[in-house]
């Protein structure tokens, strides 16, 4: 196997980055991140659809060309995110574009996202798979099977981003098993299901198989509060649209390392809640040529 040009040898550098933005661009070269999730139950006054808010968010402070959003349940309507950032465009789950955005699913996806698990292990090249979406995928053999299926496609890029619990789930075994030797854990998960894994928490771990896994160096405490994992999953949307499908494995760990600095950087005197985070992050890509 040819040696890799980036990840490892610009992790070492300091910092994983996307390519410099040209002078001469325009929205549509930046890609498209499309985040399907955040399940609302009105009936029984529950929802999740604040996950998925926050993973658009971030995909678009992290430098998405555009960022279409797609609700789950009574959610699909389309205020809430608007409300939020205007510069989302929502869609119904069948008018997103799968085979030419990437796709963040999962977040506060709940019983919904198993539903359209399917049509997307299928169709959708680029894929960030979360949450309940990777909670889906534990409890079904069948979509197992389809997300396995994915490696024979060529160029197309599959990450997975389960924290500790999930990965539990998805190994068939306890977290404490999961966090007794987190690199094993991560490495198994990418070979059985043949994709990139980023194993979250305190070091989390980036692994695909046939590649040395690595520890993400970045990050604090601080990211202990809800809706952080979806400001990740979107940022690795925007990263993983901005990059060919074979540098998967550079976008998760270019992802983890980003979101863990703007933690690094965070300011003493203010909280730093899931939102703000995602506000925080600035395209690398921004840099101009
Ligand atoms: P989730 O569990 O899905 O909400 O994701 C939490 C996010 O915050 C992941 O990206 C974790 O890696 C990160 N995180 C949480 N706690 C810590 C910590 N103590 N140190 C570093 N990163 C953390
Ligand atoms: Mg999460």
């Amino acid at each position: 196997a040819a040696p890799p040009t980036a990840g490892p040898d610009a992790w070492l550098a300091g910092r994983p980055d996307t390519p410099p933005r040209p002078h001469a661009s325009h929205k549509g070269r930046f890609g498209d991140v499309a985040v399907v999730g955040g399940e609302a139950l009105a009936q029984r006054g529950m929802g999740m659809t604040g996950a998925a808010l926050l993973a658009a968010s971030a995909a678009l402070h992290a430098g998405a060309g555009r960022v279409l959003i797609s609700l789950l349940g009574d959610a699909a309507d389309a205020d809430p995110a608007l409300a939020l950032q205007p510069e989302c465009m929502p869609r119904h789950f069948d008018a997103l574009p799968l085979d030419r955005a990437t796709l963040v699913a999962g977040c506060g996806g709940g019983t919904a996202i198993a539903g359209v698990l399917p049509v997307l292990l299928q169709q959708a090249p680029r894929l960030v798979l979360d949450a309940d979406a990777l909670n889906a995928i534990a409890g079904e053999a069948r979509l197992q099977r389809l997300l396995a299926a994915r490696a024979s496609q060529a160029d197309w890029a599959t990450v997975l981003t389960p924290h500790p619990l999930e990965a539990a789930r998805l190994l068939q075994c306890s977290t404490e098993a999961v966090q007794a030797d987190r690199l094993a854990a991560a490495q198994a998960l990418a070979e059985r299901l043949a994709c990139t894994v980023v194993l979250k928490g305190s070091g989390s771990v980036v692994a695909a198989p046939e590649r040395v896994p690595l520890v993400n160096p970045t990050g604090n405490a601080r990211l202990a509060t809800a809706g952080t994992g979806d400001v990740l999953a979107g940022l690795l949307g925007a990263r993983l649209a901005a990059l060919p499908p074979a540098t998967a494995f550079d976008a998760a760990a270019g992802a983890c390392w980003q979101h863990g600095q703007v933690a690094d950087d965070w300011p003493q005197e203010r909280a730093c809640t899931a939102l703000a985070l995602a506000r925080a992050l600035t395209p690398d890509a921004a840099r101009t040529v």
